[in-house]
């Protein structure tokens, strides 16, 4: 086993640990360790909310999730000899979720999946699904079910949905700048077009006092990716994974967190992957002056890893760029791919499945996202495809018409505030 070089303890809050890690990008923000170039560690990842979602039958903590606290990062490390310039090179050797058979938190046993409400950030499908769900999923080795949503399982698509390196100040006053400019379009939505820096539960490692203000006022928010990748929630960023990041300051300053035991690409329930705490092990190389020889300074590239689940039979939906109030939009492929989800969504009704169940299970399951068309005017077609193998059932259609699955009690709705 690599060197632990950042270990959590369960019983307590991330806040309370022996190092403490992150929830904003800020280059002041000092780092936890050092590693050389050709160095192995191990990481402990506590999942994205720090123990607020529970193990049970209730989703008023998805309601109330407290997006100002996320995510919680690991780190960052510092690695010698990385400059400006160079492109860190990050291999994902190994991970897993924390190898305890249950326990209080997401990644001892378990993980959860949730519907976000409107009013606490949404999802892609927003408009249909307004209101708070959650899915709790159990692990058994690597395959993953659900008392919520009965009649499937599958092996986790497991991969980190956050990691990257500090922006420098100048790159971070972009960020600032071109996000605060688009929250300006429409300061008052809902959800919020972007999210400006909040200093309310900010957690920056080490810093304290007047550093601590200054960074808390400055640092951009987790929540997307950006040019130091970030939260790309990329199901392909599986163990076998090769990353190159920019380096954008001496020592690079890497971070990782969010771990997923699966997800679907889009992760399209907002907080649609299965979450957890678990391990990681990383393996960190540096290329001198890779940015520019690679022409890689504005978002890092990636060797997806080789690791399974890999399925033979799909059974896929396409959805083009008309709303479902039939209006043409031109090349619309945000708007394709939401109708093809929920054309998806549609179908498994018909075998018994409430739409949330099918939404929640469309954000956690290894499911196939593609942009098919995006050049034949006035339509985009996106498609996204289901691995038949992961239901116990046969989903495809027949003369004989749909088998009727019990849908059980179905996936817990928080009653609105
Ligand atoms: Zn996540």
């Amino acid at each position: 086993m690599p060197e632990l070089l950042f270990p959590l303890d369960s019983a307590k809050r991330f806040t309370d640990q022996e190092k403490v890690g992150h929830n904003r990008w800020h280059p002041d923000i000092p780092p936890v360790a050092t590693v050389r170039p050709g160095q192995s560690f191990r990481v402990h990842c506590r999942e994205w909310f720090d123990g607020a979602i529970h193990n049970d039958d209730s989703a008023e903590d998805i309601r109330d999730a407290p997006l100002t606290r996320v995510h919680a990062l690991s780190g960052p490390f510092a690695v010698e000899g990385a400059e400006p310039g160079d492109l860190l090179m990050v291999d994902i050797l190994d991970m897993g979720p924390i190898p305890q058979e249950s326990g209080p938190l997401a990644g001892q046993g378990w993980g959860y999946t949730g519907i976000f409400p409107t009013g606490n950030g949404g999802g892609f499908l927003t408009e249909q699904f307004p209101d708070a769900y959650k899915a709790v999923w159990d692990f058994t080795g690597r395959k993953a079910t659900s008392r919520h949503i009965p009649g499937v399982s599958f092996t986790g698509i497991s991969h980190p949905g956050l990691m990257g390196t500090a922006p420098s100040a100048s790159l971070l006053a972009t960020w600032n700048r071109r996000e605060g400019a688009l929250i300006a379009t429409a300061p008052d939505r809902v959800p919020p077009l972007a999210l400006p820096p909040e200093p309310q539960d900010a957690i920056l490692g080490g810093l304290a006092g007047a550093d601590f203000d200054r960074v808390a006022a400055e640092a951009a928010r987790t929540a997307p990716p950006r040019e130091n990748g970030g939260n790309q929630d990329i199901k392909n960023f599986t163990v076998g994974s090769r990353v190159f990041y920019p380096v954008y300051l001496p020592g690079a300053n890497l971070s990782v967190g969010d771990l997923h035991f699966s997800q679907g690409d889009g992760e399209i329930t907002f907080c649609g992957a299965i979450e957890m705490g678990g391990f990681v092990d990383l393996h960190v190389d540096l290329i001198k002056n890779g940015m520019q020889t690679y022409g890689v300074a504005e978002n890092a590239i990636f060797i997806p890893g080789d690791t399974p689940p890999q399925f033979s039979q799909w059974l896929a939906f396409s959805g083009i760029s008309v709303t479902l109030d039939g209006e043409q939009r031109y090349l619309d492929s945000q708007l394709a791919y939401q109708r093809a989800c929920l054309h998806a969504i549609d179908y498994l009704t018909r075998f018994g499945y409430q739409p949330e169940q099918a939404y929640l299970l469309l954000g956690a399951a290894p499911i196939e996202g593609r942009l098919s068309g995006v050049v034949d005017i006035p339509n985009s077609c996106a498609t996204v495809y289901l691995p038949t193998e992961i239901f116990d059932f046969d989903i495809r259609p027949s003369a004989a018409g749909p088998a009727r699955i019990d849908p059980g009690n179905g996936a817990p709705k928080a009653t609105m505030r």
